[in-house]
């Protein structure tokens, strides 16, 4: 049996009629880019995480991007940043001419460590970016406080936790800005790129709109320095068909988690943990194993797609190397790098493919 880790082509076919119809009207008003569809996308994403401002993006690396540029982080500014996490979260800040920052993880939710943000900190310090990894809120009590006490900035990258929460507030209510994305592979999916900004400040979000739009208003008058960060009109529809359906796509995941919590108890790998305090959105059900790679390759040959999400933390990766840090310097992140694992968990996996997953992970 085959369980592919994700199955676009299933989620496609049952919305096939809806999804045609949006990219019709579209065609017809021809707002290629931007345009009603995406401001109404807008408002929808807005409302369903309880921010009052939403800002579509071209991705979420240029919403990271623009957030940094909106904010006015550049050179001379350290942020500070989780070393396992995905590229972008630190390359929009190396991007910007700021320092990236990188600390370790907690090894049990794999988010950014709040006692290593702390040590981290210096007279150069302008901001943090926690991400939420896997979909689950990184601590938002202590990095929030720890912003408060010191005036530093939070960029929330929940570009894997739409929906996510943290104490019952979702993702993008705690920080000044909050990044989504909806490329392909994420919990709510366009049919390319594209992403967006959270963020609680209504002033940043005005000046967001100005800096996607290359700093410009009125049109060729540019305030600020910005960029080509708009989203398209095709994508703008196509999410708000997908929209609709994320609160039960998203239920459907943690269904699939809570399976895998249950029957996964006394196997060779260890569990993902779930902060008491989080609402976790499962973009992906994430273990450990000791032997990982032997693991997966049991895996692919029972037909099941499992992945490694992040193979070298960032502080290791030799784009990096001139900031100067040496093996052992995050050494959680290092140790998990080699023993994380994330199985199929996507809602349109079958109960029958969850049982082949389960069957294959026992026998291993
Ligand atoms: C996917 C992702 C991004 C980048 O989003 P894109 O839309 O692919 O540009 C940034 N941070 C994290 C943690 C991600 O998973």
């Amino acid at each position: 049996m085959k369980v592919p880790l994700l199955d676009l082509g299933a989620q496609n076919r049952e919305l096939e009629a809806e999804i045609r119809q949006a990219i019709d009207r579209v065609l017809e008003s021809h707002a290629y880019v931007q345009g009603p569809e995406v401001a109404a996308l807008e408002s929808e994403v807005a409302a369903l995480c309880g921010v009052p401002s939403a800002v579509a993006m071209s991705s979420g690396t240029d919403a990271i991007l623009a957030s940094l540029m909106a904010l006015g982080i550049g050179p001379g500014d350290e942020v500070i940043v989780p070393t396992f996490t995905f590229f972008a979260t630190a390359g929009c800040v190396a991007r910007v001419g700021a320092k990236p920052v990188f600390v370790d993880i907690l090894p049990d939710t794999f988010n950014i460590d709040p006692a290593a943000v702390e040590a981290a900190i210096t007279p150069r310090t302008r901001a943090i970016i926690p991400v939420h990894l896997y979909g689950q809120c990184a601590d938002m009590d202590r990095l929030g406080e720890i912003a408060r006490r010191l005036g530093l900035i939070i960029i929330e990258d929940a570009a894997q936790a739409i929906m996510a929460r943290f104490r019952g507030a979702s993702a993008g209510s705690f920080g000044r800005s909050c990044a989504l994305s909806f490329y392909p592979t994420k919990n709510l999916s366009a049919m390319g790129d594209a992403g967006m900004i959270l963020t609680v400040d209504e002033a940043l979000a005005e000046k967001l709109k100005f800096i996607r739009d290359h700093g410009q208003n009125p049109r060729y008058y540019y305030h600020f320095i910005g960029g080509n960060f708009r989203m398209d009109g095709f994508q703008g529809a196509v999410l708000r068909v997908k929209l609709k359906r994320l609160a039960a796509w998203t239920a459907a995941r943690r269904v699939r988690a809570a399976r895998y919590d249950r029957e996964l108890q006394g196997t060779a790998v260890r569990l993902p943990l779930v902060d008491p305090r989080c609402e976790h959105v499962y973009h992906q059900y994430t273990l450990r194993c000791e032997r990982r790679d032997a693991l997966q390759k049991h895996l692919a040959d029972a037909g099941v797609g499992a992945a490694i999400f992040y193979p070298l933390p960032l502080h290791l990766q030799p784009c990096f190397a001139t900031l100067g840090y040496q093996e052992g310097a995050c050494p959680v992140a290092e140790r998990v790098a080699k023993e994380v694992l994330s199985l199929p968990i996507v809602p349109e996996m079958t109960e029958a493919q969850q049982s082949h997953v389960i069957e294959t992970i026992r026998k291993f």
